[in-house]
C-alpha cells in the first residue's frame, strides 16, 4: 500500500477517520490510531471522545440500572424513564434522556416478560 498523498512512499498505516493509507510524513497519532496530518485529525479525535463518552454513558447507566434493578418492578423503570426523559429533554442534558430511553426499554421489556409468563401459567 502506497500513501494515498504521497506517490511510491510507502504507508506506514490507515488513517482511521477517511480509511486511507498514509505515511510517516503526513500521519499525526491519536488516540488507538493515526489520522493524516491536519487534515483528519480533528474528525479522528472527535470519533474517538464521541466513542469514549458513549462508553462511559453505557457504563454508568447499566450500573445504575442493575443498582435500581434490584427487587423493584418494572414499572418503577418506566416510571423513572419518563422522568429522566422528561427531565433530560426539558433541560437539553443528552446523557439524562439518553439513560431515560434506557430505562424506559428495559421497564417495557421487563413489562413484556411478565406478560408472557402469566399467559404462559394460564394456558
Ligand atoms: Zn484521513
Ligand atoms: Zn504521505
Amino acid at each position: 500500500m502506497e500513501c494515498f498523498y504521497h506517490n511510491g512512499t510507502p504507508a506506514c498505516g490507515i488513517c482511521k477517520s477517511c480509511q486511507r493509507g498514509i505515511c510517516k510524513n503526513c500521519c499525526s497519532e491519536v488516540q488507538n490510531g493515526i489520522a493524516c496530518l491536519s487534515r483528519c485529525e480533528k474528525n479522528a479525535i472527535e470519533l474517538d471522545e464521541m466513542i469514549e463518552s458513549s462508553k462511559s454513558m453505557q457504563g454508568k447507566s447499566t450500573t445504575l440500572i442493575k443498582s435500581v434493578g434490584l427487587g423493584s418492578g418494572e414499572i418503577f423503570h418506566i416510571v423513572l424513564g419518563i422522568l429522566f426523559l422528561g427531565f433530560g429533554l426539558y433541560k437539553h442534558q443528552d446523557f439524562m434522556s439518553y439513560l431515560g430511553a434506557v430505562f424506559l426499554v428495559f421497564g417495557f421489556l421487563g413489562l413484556f416478560r411478565v406478560a408472557k409468563a402469566k399467559s404462559k401459567k394460564k394456558s
